[in-house]
């Protein structure tokens, strides 16, 4: 066992296994969400969110990976559709007093950690993200606290508490040129919380890091032999993968990249078939960019190899119509981060802003 190994296999010992009742609890609550509309629901639905957003002075803000539906309406209310950063910035940018977030529980946390005087309001926020649950802050600073000689980076995917004990937080994005600008200041890097991602920065920056051992449960489904297999039956496509994926699946890809980076490869590429790794709502921005291209799911290694519940992450499916009418009527579900956390949180937050302001060709988009 090389040192490497030896570290990822004590470390592997303290990531909490992510329990199945909880994705299911996640697939249950989001079937409410997604059972069938009684007939004129659906219309009601949204005409009421409509109305509710501007008696509330709210914004609606998606995130790529929830449904059509909730995206479009994002956009047809002057809202917006982004990966979690992007989302907090627009909050930020955007005169409403109030942000509603659709997406899990850390962006939820994201938006109040960078607008701490605006009101957040979640449509479940119990909806999470198995990187988060897999991180949980005691054993994550235990760790940090056993190597106080190495820089903490952490993905976007964290909560408040954990952001608030790193020194750097990264999106997928800009992952590589700040391990690289760190590893050049001699600086040796705690990855946490991605396993696949971490190891894709490892193997394409060269620098030797800790990492520690969660990972999400939809990335990690994909196989490379279900891409290959659906390859022969389109030999044109082109293999769009997220690197939250297996190393296996990221070998064979055409483009790896973040969110943001697939959208825009799908749309630049002169290709007009894409199998793409990664969450299927991202489709939704896909299509409206590409409306004549062809867009399949990657095969995962689930019961069934096309089964779209094995790839919709269960707690993007949480949010839907029927709780953010919700929401908007009671205006509960507030995000709170205590205040002494969330100043912690946002110095790692601003420095990854701040690195990518210096550098212009850098954008920080790019978290799940
Ligand atoms: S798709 Fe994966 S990384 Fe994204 S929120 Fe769901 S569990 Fe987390």
């Amino acid at each position: 066992m090389n040192t490497t190994e030896m570290n990822e296999s004590k470390n592997q010992a303290r990531v909490p296994v992510l329990a199945e009742e909880l994705v299911e609890q996640a697939q249950a609550a989001a079937l409410k969400q997604t059972a069938d509309y009684a007939p004129g629901e659906r219309e009601e639905l949204i005409a009421r969110i409509k109305s509710l957003l501007l008696k509330q002075d709210a914004v609606l803000v998606a995130h790529y990976y929830t449904s059509p539906e909730l995206q479009q309406l994002a956009e047809e209310t002057g809202g917006f559709v982004a990966d979690s950063l992007e989302m907090a910035r627009f909050g930020n940018e955007h005169p409403a007093t109030t942000l509603i977030v659709a997406g899990v529980r850390f962006m939820g946390e994201t938006a109040k950690i960078l607008n701490p005087e605006k009101r957040v309001l979640m449509p479940d926020p119990a909806a999470t993200c198995s990187l988060d649950l897999e991180c949980p802050v005691d054993a994550f600073s235990q760790f940090c606290d056993e190597h106080p000689d190495h820089t903490v980076v952490v993905y976007a995917n964290t909560s408040a508490e954990v952001k608030a004990r790193a020194d750097w937080v990264v999106t997928s994005g800009i992952a590589l040129p700040i391990v690289e600008y760190l590893a050049g200041q001699k600086q040796r890097v705690l990855w946490a919380p991605d396993k696949h991602l971490g190891s894709y920065v490892q193997k394409s920056t060269g620098v030797e890091m800790l990492i520690w051992q969660g990972s999400c449960v939809i990335h990690e489904r994909f196989t490379a032999d279900g891409i290959k297999n659906l390859k022969l039956k389109y030999p044109g496509a082109a293999v769009l993968v997220h690197p939250e994926s297996p190393a296996e699946v990221i070998e064979v890809a055409d483009v790896v990249g973040s969110t943001t980076a697939l959208i825009n490869a799908s749309k630049t590429m002169d290709v007009q078939e894409f199998i793409v790794a990664t969450e299927p709502g991202i489709f939704y921005k896909m299509k409206q960019a590409s409306p004549g291209k062809i867009f399949l799911e990657a095969p995962t290694g689930g019961i069934s190899a096309t089964c779209e519940s094995c790839m919709r992450c269960p707690w993007m499916a949480m949010n839907g119509l029927r709780n953010l009418a919700e929401v908007l009527e009671n205006v509960n579900n507030e995000i709170f981060v205590e205040e002494d956390i969330r100043r912690k949180a946002l110095i790692p937050l601003q420095r990854m802003m701040d690195f990518a302001k210096k550098r212009p060709s850098l954008k920080v988009k790019g978290n799940a």
